[in-house]
């Protein structure tokens, strides 16, 4: 399965005020196509853009691949479309660029529903009461059962809907209508009030409060943990097995470090501690290796819509030496979260002979996590 985007930003639409099309236009101090763009940070970006705006487009130092867009937004689609014809693609997501907050949530919700459709597209329920008018009067009312109001991204499978472009003879409204156009279903799938369409000025101010709001969306967790010492030559640790003249009692591995930034993720979750989610009770978890708690934690993390900004574990023990390990430990820890190393930090400390870490009883450990909004 290879999944592409392709953004439309071809349009010259001015109606959000000023002299450049909307997508151009400053949001939050960047181009409304850098957001847009950052939303599928990591994807495979088709970007369509009108010819005059090539120069514009290349100084958003973006990954995407340049296409240049046709006079109406299906000629648009279709340039893209054919620029990614034969190539491994399975699935695509076509886009507005003057979208600029698709969430996470939403991208997953609709690749998912590709598992059972050839199409799935985003809407929300129109639940306000809706009227008739004219010249400025009340002239009737309109039944809103089964109204939605229509969003972007919408998935398709590749090859159906590259088909049904090819076979559409122009002048749709959307790619929804190009595929039904063809007989291809499409699901309706859960859109998101934030995800919104900058078209008036006023949406401009709706997003930058939006943007805000998701950048002081900020959750913290601590987690905490001690093992004792038993009999043993090893010990893991951070999930790197450190020599040892004891091991670590406990079920599993007994990795007190990942066990502890495990609890600090699900404790920013407010998603309660490992043992919630893998009870010591339930056979099946008994001896379960710990990245296996730790990768879960994440995957939560991911679904709710939330990315690790960066964690710190501190191991507290007498011996073994954590320094010689800290790096391999930090970087096993980055493999099993799938982030970047940069972003995890592993240290130790003694206890200056104190307690029962002084006193070699057992290794304790305490680790806080960060996570921003996706
Ligand atoms: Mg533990």
């Amino acid at each position: 399965m290879s999944i592409a985007v392709i953004i439309v930003a071809a349009g010259r639409g001015t109606r959000a005020g000023g002299d450049v099309p909307k997508q151009w236009q400053t949001l939050a101090g960047q181009p409304v196509l850098a957001h847009t763009l950052a939303a599928f940070a990591g994807m495979d970006v088709v970007l369509a853009i009108h010819p005059e705006d090539r120069a514009r487009a290349e100084a958003l130092g973006t990954g995407a691949r340049l296409v240049e867009g046709g006079p109406t937004r299906d000629a648009s689609v279709r340039a893209a479309l054919e620029a990614l014809a034969g190539s491994a693609v399975t699935q695509v997501l076509i886009h507005d660029g003057a979208r600029p907050l698709p969430s996470p949530a939403l991208i997953g919700r609709l690749v998912a529903a590709l598992d059972d459709h050839p199409g799935a597209a985003p809407a929300l329920a129109v639940t306000d009461a809706l009227w008739r008018g004219e010249a400025g009067l009340v002239a009737g009312t309109q039944d809103r059962s089964g109204l939605y109001r229509a969003q972007t991204p919408q998935a398709f499978r590749f090859e159906a809907i590259l088909a049904a472009h090819r076979a559409h003879p122009g002048g749709a409204a959307d790619d929804v209508e190009v595929a039904r156009a063809a007989g291809l279903d499409v699901a309706i799938v859960e859109g998101d009030e934030q995800n919104l369409k900058l078209t008036f000025p006023g949406d401009f101010a709706r997003g930058e409060a939006i943007l805000k709001g998701r950048m002081m969306d900020v959750r913290l967790g601590n987690g905490y943990d001690v093992h004792a010492f038993c009999d043993g030559d090893h010990v893991w640790l951070c999930g790197v097995k450190v020599t040892h003249s004891k091991g670590l009692l406990g079920h599993s591995d007994a990795d007190v470090g990942m066990h502890a930034l495990t609890d600090a993720i699900y404790g920013a979750l407010a998603e309660g501690d490992i043992g919630r989610h893998f009870p010591p009770s339930d056979p099946q978890w008994k001896g379960a290796a710990s990245h296996i708690f730790l990768a879960h934690a994440v995957h939560l993390m991911t679904k709710r819509g939330y990315r690790l900004a960066n964690c710190d574990v501190t191991l507290v023990c007498e011996r073994p030496k954590i320094g010689p390990h800290a790096i391999a430990m930090q970087g096993e820890l980055a493999r099993i979260m799938g982030v970047d190393v940069g972003l995890v930090s592993v240290k130790a400390t003694t206890s200056e002979r104190l307690g029962f870490t002084g006193r070699e009883e057992g290794i304790a450990a305490i680790a806080t996590a960060a996570l921003v909004r996706a």
